[in-house]
């Protein structure tokens, strides 16, 4: 029995990419080993790889001025590579500061060049309630790159349109939220997301990089940190987490089975209404903290009227088959993270539930 999965990351994945690899596990195509077992060199493991790069690049419409690479080190290692590529003690790079991982991003910075907070919604109790407006940003047309976190996995806030920065290389961490729905990949120089939330498994970075901007990076730093490494290699450098990259394989051809990013679109949209709607409809019981112009369709955060409420909701949800609402360490409440493998049904019994929960105690 699967139980009903809100899991922030790693999370869910979509059952026919489990079944798909269940069914392929012990004898991939009849080859007599799982896919895990091949080589990285031999023809079976390669197609497995270039299919998921060109469903990556058909699901999304990459222009051919961009590539597609797989990196390791989770998102968290972007943080550092990206300042160590292109980042130098003369230039300054411009940073969104939206929460936790836009400061972790920051942070990183220190050790290679300049950084600046181009923006913050940081407010009096040290938490972010929104993303900036665009007359917010104070961009600085000289920096080497501006860098953003399109949805905050953590405060459960998104942005809807992304910031205008001129002719300065817009980088963003889209960890949790790439494949949420189509986006315009032309821009940004850069896109980096953890695949852990909404592609596939952890261990695998998806990077989106544009040709001329990845040229323009460093090459006074080791070749196995050079994004140039890995696209002159097609991600075949050094060995990659095979079996990563195939999960990601099976994910990204479920969503081209149910329609592609249009459909996720779709059904992603009407859960965030269904989850909204309800904590709209009790907005004294269920307390959202997050500007409506900001929430986030990935991440839903409220708070009960007490800590032990939330406990209690935790508790009662988990005997109901939901696991995975505990909001996170630093934050407490609740966290419905509802990414593509979070189906329209299972947000419905979750809305069930909380319409339950407030007859209950509220
Ligand atoms: N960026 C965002 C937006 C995240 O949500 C997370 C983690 N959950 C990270 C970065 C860090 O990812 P990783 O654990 O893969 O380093």
């Amino acid at each position: 029995m699967r139980v009903i999965n809100f899991n922030a990351g790693p999370a869910g994945l979509p059952q026919p990419a489990l079944e798909r690899a269940r069914e392929e596990l012990l004898d991939f195509q009849g080859t007599g080993m799982s896919i895990m077992e091949h080589s990285h060199r031999g023809k079976e493991y390669e197609a497995v790889h270039n299919e998921a790069i060109s469903l990556l690049t058909e699901l999304l419409g990459i222009p051919s001025t961009h590539q597609v690479l797989f990196l390791q080190g989770g998102a968290s290692q972007q943080f550092a590579q990206v300042p160590m590529n292109f980042l130098t003690p003369e230039t300054s790079a411009d940073y969104l500061m939206t929460g936790v991982w836009s400061e972790k991003a920051r942070d990183e910075a220190k050790y290679y060049g300049q950084s600046r907070i181009a923006a913050t919604t940081i407010n009096a109790d040290k938490r972010y309630t929104r993303v900036p407006k665009q007359e917010e940003m104070q961009l600085d047309p000289a920096a080497a790159y501006v860098h953003m976190t399109s949805n905050n996995t953590i405060y459960g806030t998104q942005w809807h349109t992304f910031p205008e920065v001129g002719s300065v290389p817009l980088i963003a961490d889209m960890s949790s939220d790439l494949l949420w729905k189509p986006i315009d990949v032309s821009k940004f120089a850069m896109i980096y997301a953890g695949a852990q939330k909404n592609v596939g498994p952890s261990g695998i970075v998806l990077v989106i990089i544009d040709k001329g901007f990845m040229a323009k990076g460093s090459t006074n730093i080791p070749k196995i940190f050079r994004y140039s490494t890995y696209a002159e290699n097609n991600s075949l450098y050094n060995t990659p987490p095979t079996f990563s990259i195939y999960l990601c394989r099976n994910v990204l051809a479920w969503i081209k089975s149910v329609g592609g990013l249009p459909q996720l679109e779709r059904w992603n949209r009407e859960k965030g209404e269904l989850l909204y709607g309800m904590i709209d409809r009790h907005a004294d019981f269920f307390r959202a903290p997050v500007e409506k112009g900001s929430r986030s369709y990935m991440n839903g955060v409220f708070r009960l009227p007490t800590e032990a409420l939330d406990e209690t909701f935790v508790a009662e949800a988990k005997k109901a088959g939901m696991v995975g609402l505990k909001g996170y360490r630093s934050v407490g409440g609740i966290r419905v993270s509802m990414y593509n493998a979070v189906t329209v049904d299972n947000v419905k019994t979750l809305v069930a539930f909380m319409e339950q929960f407030v007859k209950k105690h509220g």
